[in-house]
């Protein structure tokens, strides 16, 4: 789903009764998939705004619409680092695209794509934009939203213990048996490896943003999936950027805001109440979960 594999792990139940929460919950997933995508051949609310005449007002989804209302609310609070307007910029880099694109597009189309500030309004219950190039994009939310709409299905099946673990973005409850549940976040240039270990229990989530899930190298540069939207290219100076917070989508949408934003993000993340984790582009960690006396992971490659 979504880009990637998704884990369900739980405890403390019988397999059957595991399994069909899996079923309940993995379905409700793919509902949101469904409902927020801008690929495929599949409609919905998302794609009927993005093709909408410049001015008409569109109704979206009541999902739709409460999620975009909490996209805007983290694209002022992280100053516009975040951005869920960026669809025609996603749709131009290609990285989501099936088969991805792996050449920069031309300058002069990156900045064509760049949508004008502020280019929606709420008007009459339903949603207008101002320019075409204005398009909803929920890559940077979407995959957290699910993460908790499938948790709300697991708790609702009278799960208590368990972890959703899509592609690394993670929302966990309860404990691991006797123990707290074990975390690990993930070496930004080196696949398999882990930068820390997290134990954890109750109900929380972790999600990184990294420049290593998609991305191509051209030129000897690496151009990856996270743009900034004052340039239109990938963000730069920051390979990982890490966010533990009380839900799955609070922590995707802040842990892209603070990839862009980069280490002067963290004063703004740490002010919501979120600890956080960033890995630069020397391989320096920085932020409330860097591990103490830790040295700099392997400063050397790119
Ligand atoms: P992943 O999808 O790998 O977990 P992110 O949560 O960081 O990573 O989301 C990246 C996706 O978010 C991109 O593929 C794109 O759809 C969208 N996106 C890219 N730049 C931004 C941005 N500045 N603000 C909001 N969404 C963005
Ligand atoms: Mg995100």
């Amino acid at each position: 789903m979504m880009g990637t594999l998704v884990k369900f792990t739980i405890v403390g139940v019988s397999h059957q009764q595991a399994e069909t929460a899996i079923q309940a919950a993995a379905d409700a997933m793919q509902r949101v998939e469904a409902m927020f995508t801008i690929y495929g051949r599949h409609d919905n609310s998302v794609k009927a705004f993005n093709r909408s005449t410049p001015g008409d007002t569109i109704t979206l989804a009541p999902e739709v619409d409460r999620l975009l209302q909490h996209a805007l609310a983290i694209q002022a609070a992280s100053h516009g680092a975040f951005n869920p307007l960026l669809g025609s910029l996603d749709l131009l880099w290609g990285f989501s695209a099936d088969p991805p694109l792996t050449t920069p597009p031309p300058a002069d189309s990156i900045a064509a794509a760049i949508p004008p500030p502020a280019c929606i309004e709420k008007q009459r219950g339903g949603w207008v934009r101002n320019s075409s190039n204005c398009k909803l994009d929920f890559g940077g939310i979407a995959k957290g939203y699910a993460i908790d709409r499938g948790i709300a299905v697991l708790k609702e099946q009278g799960i208590q213990h368990a972890i959703i673990n899509a592609g690394g973005d993670i929302r966990l409850i309860g404990r691991h048996g006797d123990r707290p549940w074990r975390i690990g976040i993930r070496d930004p240039r080196h696949k398999g490896e882990v930068i820390r270990t997290l134990e954890l229990e109750g109900d929380v989530s972790v999600v990184t943003s990294g420049d290593y899930e998609r991305f191509y190298i051209y030129k000897g540069k690496r151009y990856h999936h996270i743009l900034d939207p004052s340039s239109g290219y990938p963000a730069r100076g920051i390979r990982s950027a890490t966010i533990i917070a009380p839900t799955a989508t609070e922590a995707d949408g802040w842990s892209t805001a603070l990839f862009i934003l980069g280490t002067k993000g963290i004063a703004l993340a740490e002010a919501k109440g979120y600890k956080v984790l960033l890995v630069d582009a020397k391989g320096e960690l920085h932020g409330a979960l860097t591990p103490l006396h830790e040295t700099p992971v392997h400063p050397q490659s790119e």
